[in-house]
């Protein structure tokens, strides 16, 4: 059985003052102790999280991190290690946004998984197509080849200890969800091209579906067979909502 996750990412968003206010309120959440639960806050909130937050319900993750490992001269980037030193568990690595408006390739993405891996942080990996690329028919196709990058470049063992993240680029941001149905077959072939290579870790693997999520969308999403959770953006910077969608999961 694989153990359900709900993630929050909540993106270039939040002061101090915001953020101890939405941490207080999390604190004043009932939240599921059966699943994993996850926050991604900005960089710079990163410990005053880390602090705030029931660490034993609720764990820290970074939403990005250096292609780079360990120490040394590279200016602005910090790296898995200083992450994982402070008490992060996780980070998001490609992130759409950052694929399309910050243009990291596949490569780069790869190159992330790996450091993030290496430095101490369980990577959750985001996949997805735009509007333009399912209107094409392309969404199999897309999807396929980001994750065939990081599975040709790491194996797939490494993905005993990952994550992978399912967002369709119209989705997110947009309130427009995907259907459970058009989720749950790309969630399918998801796990069919990790089974290609072994079928006891794609068996293995949480596929969150993320764009979207809200509270009242949640509970249908995670029904279906192979959505094991999901990556919520907007609805994760309001407490009650995303506690509601930890209870859906
Ligand atoms: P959204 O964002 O829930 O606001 O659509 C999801 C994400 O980008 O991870």
């Amino acid at each position: 059985m694989r153990r359900p996750m709900v993630a929050g990412n909540w993106k270039m968003n939040g002061t101090r003052a915001s953020v101890a206010e939405l941490v207080e309120s999390l604190r004043m959440q009932v939240l599921p102790a059966d699943i994993e639960i996850a926050v991604f806050p900005s960089a710079v909130h990163v410990s005053q999280v880390l602090d705030g937050v029931d660490g034993e319900h609720v764990a820290v993750g970074t939403q990005d991190c250096a292609a780079q490992n360990g120490f040394g001269a590279l200016t602005g980037e910090v790296s898995a290690e200083q992450f994982a030193d402070f008490g992060c568990k996780w980070v998001l690595v490609g992130h759409s946004e950052r694929r399309l408006l910050l243009g990291e390739t596949d490569e780069v993405v790869s190159r992330k998984f790996s450091a993030a891996q290496v430095g101490g942080l369980k990577p959750v990996l985001c996949l997805g197509e735009t509007l333009e690329e399912r209107r094409a028919g392309k969404t199999l196709e897309v999807v396929g080849r980001q994750l065939a990058r990081v599975l040709d470049d790491r194996g797939v063992a490494a993905f005993e200890s990952a994550v992978i993240a399912y967002e369709p680029v119209w989705a997110i941001g947009s309130g427009l969800t995907a259907t459970p149905e058009q989720a749950q077959e790309v969630h399918a072939a998801i796990r069919e091209q990790l089974s290609r290579h072994d079928g006891r870790i794609a068996e293995g693997v949480r596929l969150l579906y993320g764009g979207s999520v809200k509270a009242e969308n949640a509970a249908e999403l995670f029904a279906m067979a192979d959505i094991d959770g999901g990556l919520v953006g907007g609805a994760s910077l309001k407490a009650d909502e995303f506690g509601a969608i930890c209870r859906a999961a």
